[in-house]
């Protein structure tokens, strides 16, 4: 699809890099001729003026190498002329050609973008419903199914339906990301409140302590989003660390921004991996995170663009065995 459409604008640029060649060339042609045509025109008004001077000039055959040298410099410039435009063929095929290459390659990037977080939607989306039919299938084939296996049945196809209604939601989130947020004035302790409060069932199943350690700044922030993003670092934290391990939340000011930093002892993150985490649907290789920890890879691609939204940033730290460290940096509000 995009090698017809690369010919079709190479075509459109040269046509136009062509045009104006051929323009400019037939105004030279033009005004080559009319010089050389006022030369042929003064050299009858000399002939013409002195009859005699003509007759000997004739004589000598002076008048037609006049004459043969106009002709030659009309061909002469014709040629001139063609040699230029071929050059500029070639080099505007090359030229178009580089351009169009140059217009297309981001439409390109996005729509292979596109594809590929099509592809992998639908891979996410189509797991657990094969998972789910499967077992629905067999329990229907087993006529003596019990009520103790139906039960077993309908609470493994209840933790896939979640499964599902978790990636709805990520992908929505991901989708509504693009509308800008209303920024106001917020409490970061409350933010911060407001997202520990929400992991702290989690944190006590995975027996991992939270330790907070923020002062009362304030930032400029949609209070739900921000709190999102901090949901999103300490729910990997959580689920990610060990038990008896503990997840630190620093904030404090530096400059004109306000930093918060979610620190675990987990298993960190490979330095291979670390390029490519905040990508959609991307989850790091490892034993622990595709069998172990749930997810679908979209936690952190929300928190980059909420925090996008914010005009903030957010960086990792992490080494293998050691920990990983997420820092959020944003604007202080008044
Ligand atoms: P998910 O956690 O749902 O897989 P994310 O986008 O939140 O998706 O994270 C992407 C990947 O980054 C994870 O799959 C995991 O491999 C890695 N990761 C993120 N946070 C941590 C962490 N705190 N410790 C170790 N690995 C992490």
């Amino acid at each position: 699809m995009f090698r017809s459409a690369t010919t079709k604008l190479t075509l459109v640029y040269l046509t136009i890099i062509m045009a104006i060649s051929l323009f400019f060339s037939a105004n030279l042609y033009q005004l080559s001729m009319r010089e050389l045509n006022a030369g042929l025109e003064r050299q009858a008004t000399a002939y013409n003026a002195a009859p005699r001077l003509r007759d000997i000039l004739h004589d000598l055959g002076v008048g037609d190498e006049v004459e043969q040298q106009l002709n030659l410099g009309r061909r002469r410039v014709i040629a001139n002329l063609v040699y230029i435009n071929v050059i500029i063929l070639g080099l505007g095929t090359a030229i178009s050609y580089i351009m169009a290459r140059r217009s297309l390659r981001p439409i390109e990037d996005t729509m292979e973008r596109q594809n590929r977080f099509t592809a992998d939607a639908s891979h996410e989306l189509r797991t657990p419903l094969t998972a789910m039919q499967s077992e629905i299938e067999v329990a229907l084939r087993d006529p003596k199914l019990s009520k103790a296996e139906a039960r077993e049945l309908l609470e493994s196809n209840l933790e896939e339906v979640q499964r599902l209604e978790g990636l709805s939601s990520a992908l929505l989130k991901l989708a509504r990301n693009g509308e800008a947020l209303e920024l106001k004035p917020v409490g970061l302790e409350e933010v911060i409140n407001k997202a520990t409060e929400r992991l702290a069932k989690a944190a006590k199943q995975q027996r991992v302590k939270l330790k907070v350690d923020t002062k009362p700044l304030r930032v400029q922030a949609d209070r739900d989003s921000l709190a999102e993003v901090l949901v999103i670092l300490l729910d990997n934290a959580i689920k990610y660390s060990p038990a008896g391990k503990i997840v630190e939340i620093r904030v404090y000011a530096q400059g004109k921004q306000a930093v918060i930093t979610v620190k675990d002892d987990g298993p960190g993150i490979a330095a291979q991996d670390l390029p490519y985490i905040f990508e959609r649907f991307y989850r790091a290789d490892t034993s622990r995170s595709r069998t172990e920890a749930e997810g679908h890879g979209l936690g952190l691609s929300i928190a980059q663009k909420i925090m996008e939204q914010h005009h903030g940033t957010i960086a990792v730290d992490s080494t293998v065995n050691t920990g990983s460290t997420f820092t959020l940096k944003l604007p202080l509000g008044a």
